[in-house]
């Protein structure tokens, strides 16, 4: 049995994803070690992985503040932040014996990608929204979008410098930036169906598209509908773009007296108090079991994070989206584009608007096809048992290719 070292961003967008596929692997007899946050500890040793923690000074959910400005070109050196650290904690964690594998999210490469080279190693990376390639660039795409400025001209040059000295401080300063940035590895996991996927047919074979792996999340419960029969509106804009009020009082206002139960999750920054007096056919969360929720909901209205979405086709659930960043546009786009769902600017959710939406969501018969569809081609994708059987494969071919030597 092999070791593994996983390494994501410290984020349930990025974490949760990964549940079900560290529960395959460990049930599979795999040691999986797995570099986060002490929020994620409780449950991944549960699932069977070590985890190895260490703390971020910088909480992802800093990372609005990158987008706020429309400005996705920050990103990266976000994420490159902490990095080094990554790399000497898992040099310590390791100095009795290295890991067979290393499973990295391809949004912070760095550690991942640089301790594989390093150590002679062979590495996976995955995709927890929308997969690149060297034919198709999420960032890329969301520039287009954004436009490009003296300040995203900036932040890449500052990235690419900060880039470089990483790179020499691992001990790989002969690699130029770009060749590293680039790199596809020889198995890279996309948590979509490839027909979720822009530009699919520019993805080769060596991109497994898995789909969403919703396993690992039993200890989350259930939730309960109202006893009045009435169809569930489920509303959550995540974790992370979740400082809404106004946004959260427009659902109010917009479901008040409606033929709807409203069920709305806020995040932990918001008070449900701040909402005041509530009708009686509404209620608010902190957080709910968003799994149990979508089984039995009508219809999510949703910021469009992957995760969200991926959870609410794999239930077939049809989608209202209001997307808070430029990433999430994209994942709304391809939603409405493929007949899931309905996209709604932020700017033109007036309740009017929104409960119109969420009628038509409800009711539209090509909605509900398409959406049974890709509930379909998720089940095909085979989620972590396929991610699962693609990082044995990668084991298995390692092995001969060291026996054959
Ligand atoms: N989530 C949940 N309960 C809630 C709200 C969110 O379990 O009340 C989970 C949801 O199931 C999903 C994750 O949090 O797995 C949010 O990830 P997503 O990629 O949709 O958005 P992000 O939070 O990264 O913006």
């Amino acid at each position: 049995m092999a070791h593994i070292a996983f390494f994501s961003v410290a984020a349930h967008g990025h974490v949760s994803p990964t549940f079900g596929i560290v529960a395959e692997l460990a049930a599979r007899g795999h040691k999986v070690t797995y570099f986060t946050t002490g929020a994620f500890e409780e449950r991944l040793t549960r699932l069977g992985a070590t985890v190895c923690r260490y703390d971020v000074a910088t909480s992802p959910g800093q990372s609005p503040g990158a987008f706020a400005a429309g400005d996705p070109s920050a990103l990266p050196l976000f994420f490159l932040h902490g990095s080094a650290e990554r790399i000497a904690l898992a040099e310590r964690q390791f100095a009795q014996g290295r890991p067979d594998l290393i499973v990295y999210d391809n949004t912070v490469p760095f550690a991942g990608r640089a301790l594989a080279r390093r150590w002679g190693c062979r590495a996976v990376q995955f995709f927890p929204s929308i997969a690149s390639s060297r034919g198709y660039a999420l960032m890329d795409a969301m520039l287009e979008r954004t436009g490009r400025s003296a300040e995203h001209e900036a932040h890449t040059a500052e990235f690419d410098r900060r880039l470089g000295a990483f790179l020499a401080e691992a001990g790989l300063g002969g690699l130029g930036t770009e060749e590293f940035m680039d790199f596809e590895e020889e198995l890279n996991l996309a948590f979509l169906p490839r027909e979720f996927q822009p530009r699919e047919e520019s993805f080769g074979p060596h991109y497994r598209f898995v789909g969403p792996s919703l396993g690992g999340r039993d200890d989350e419960g259930s939730w309960q509908p109202p006893a009045d029969g009435r169809p569930v509106v489920y509303v959550s804009l995540g974790t992370v773009f979740n400082r809404a009020t106004d946004f959260y009082r427009r659902c109010v206002e917009a479901f008040d007296g409606s033929e709807f139960h409203l069920l709305m999750s806020v995040g932990e920054g918001t008070d449900p108090a701040v909402l005041g007096a509530l009708p009686g056919n509404v209620e608010v969360h902190p957080s709910v079991p968003q799994l149990s929720v979508l089984e039995q909901a009508a219809v999510f209205v949703t910021h469009g994070g992957m995760g969200s979405t991926m959870e609410a086709l794999s239930f077939a659930t049809p989608m209202v989206l209001v997307p808070q960043m430029v990433e999430q546009e994209i994942i709304a786009d391809r939603v409405a584009d493929l007949h899931l769902g309905i996209r709604l600017d932020p700017a033109d959710s007036a309740p009017g608007a929104l409960l119109d939406a969420v009628r038509r969501a409800a009711g539209e018969p090509r909605i509900a096809e398409h959406a049974a569809r890709m509930r379909q081609r998720i089940r095909a994708a085979g989620g972590a048992r396929a991610a699962a059987e693609a990082v044995e494969d990668v084991l298995r071919t390692a092995a001969e290719r060291t026996a054959g030597k």
